[in-house]
């Protein structure tokens, strides 16, 4: 039977906006980024929507994602670019999986871990253009692509790619951007002044592919957008179509007085006699509690606010004098097309990005696809 409390995936929506992304940077190949299991959609059933959307490459976040998808059949380059020191780096070289590595000591440790692995390593440079976070600095950069260089020369390793991330890609018009893409260039010049010729230059993130032509390079890395998430809120015209839908039904229905406290501490109290409904999802599922008095569900006809504290398996819902029974739908958020709220809706509330709503929905929500 079919459950009806679902986190609902529709891959056409995935795919068709893999294809429109790609159609907005017609000179770039596509990364479909499907890390945090495919950012809550599930890695697998994404990954492959991605591929029919025309993406030509996989990104993970780590290694052991990243040999899940090549355990699954998926044979198309994925890169993984957290390699911390427990990271499986010689089984990933074995079956061909890119490295992304952020600093000399990871090009040490993939250069050790080619050896055992008794195969070239395919490495991915990333230089840190001025996001702060993983990658290597410019004082580093000579040693690194000389470093890099000599490892390939002994082919230890395969410079497949430089590549960098932006940090404000999606505040359009932040001084960073342009210094960013400025860094990147200075960055590549020295890797081929180095002897590097890296098949791809890598910089945007879907924020980028949607508004900096200029920063697309040969390959995009097309993560939130992919799953129909503006990366920039209100950005006219992306034609993205969200693809999760978070449902749920109705579990109870009761009637209760006027000055009825609703929920651990009473932080919603009834002011005329009505109906209440019991939905079970709570924050185990990735409901936040901070919803409290705040999430929005389509329900019993309209869109509502969760009436009280959100729980760990259910939250409730004051539906008036409104008809409902158990059974009844009770939608979080979804494209938006029946009058739900979307995922941005959800962001907006509590005061987070969309990023944060869909991949925090829990492993006890089945996910089911069409
Ligand atoms: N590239 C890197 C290195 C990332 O870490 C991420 C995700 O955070 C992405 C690309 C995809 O970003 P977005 O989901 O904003 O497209």
């Amino acid at each position: 039977m079919p459950h009806f409390a679902e986190a609902h995936i529709d891959l056409g929506a995935i795919s068709g906006n893999v294809a429109a992304l790609r159609a907005r940077a017609p000179h770039a190949q596509a990364m479909g980024v499907v890390k945090a299991d495919g950012y809550g959609h599930g890695m697998l059933p994404a990954a492959r929507a991605m591929l029919d959307g025309g993406a030509t490459w996989l990104g993970t976040a780590l290694v052991e994602e990243a040999l899940e998808l090549r355990r699954a059949g998926i044979t198309v380059p994925v890169v993984a670019w957290i390699l911390p020191p427990s990271a499986p780096l010689s089984e990933a070289i074995a079956v061909g999986i890119d490295l992304g590595v952020s600093s000399l000591p990871v090009l040490d440790a993939v250069i050790a871990a080619a050896g055992a692995a008794g195969r070239t390593a395919r490495v991915h440079l990333k230089a840190d253009t001025g996001l702060g976070r993983g990658g290597i600095m410019p004082a580093e950069w000579p040693a690194a692509t000389a470093a890099a260089a000599r490892a390939e020369a002994a082919e230890q390793i395969e410079v497949i790619g430089v590549f960098s991330h932006f940090a404000c890609s999606d505040e359009p018009g932040h001084p960073s951007i342009g210094a960013q893409i400025a860094a990147f260039h200075e960055a590549l010049a020295q890797a081929e002044k180095a002897g590097l010729r890296p098949e791809v230059r890598h910089i945007a993130n879907s924020a980028a592919a949607l508004t900096l032509p200029e920063s697309h390079f040969d390959l995009v890395r097309l993560g939130i957008a992919s799953y129909g998430l503006s990366p920039i809120p209100g950005l006219p015209d992306t034609g993205l179509r969200p693809a999760m839908t978070l449902r749920s039904e109705i579990a109870l229905v009761k009637r209760v007085p006027a000055g009825a406290g609703v929920s651990y501490g009473h932080r919603y109290t009834t002011d005329r006699p009505t109906s209440l409904a019991l939905v079970p999802l709570g924050y185990a599922d990735g409901v936040p509690r901070a919803a409290t008095n705040k999430g929005p569900v389509l329900a019993a006809g309209r869109r509502r606010t969760i009436a009280g504290t959100v729980c760990m398996d259910q939250f409730m819902l004051d539906i008036g004098d409104d008809n409902a029974r158990p059974g009844d739908h009770a939608v979080l958020f979804g494209p938006g097309d029946d009058g739900e709220a979307t995922a941005q809706d959800w962001a907006d509330v509590l005061d987070t990005i969309p990023y944060e709503i869909v991949t925090r929905i829990g492993a006890r929500v089945p996910r089911g696809y069409t």
